[in-house]
């Protein structure tokens, strides 16, 4: 089965994929690739550290 990734549609056989982060947002189901999880946790703090201010 291939995946995509939801942020920059890479796809990826599954085996591939297992390093991939996913998440549920918003009651959707969002797969990202390595380098998008990367980007993306980098977003996420960004915004975590902007509330906690
Ligand atoms: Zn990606």
């Amino acid at each position: 089965m291939t995946v995509t990734c939801d942020l920059c549609g890479l796809q990826a056989e599954e085996a591939d994929a297992l390093s991939w982060t996913t998440s549920t947002e918003h009651q959707r189901f969002r797969r990202y690739c390595d380098a998008c999880s990367r980007r993306h946790l980098r977003a996420m703090e960004g915004k975590l550290d902007s509330e906690h201010w």
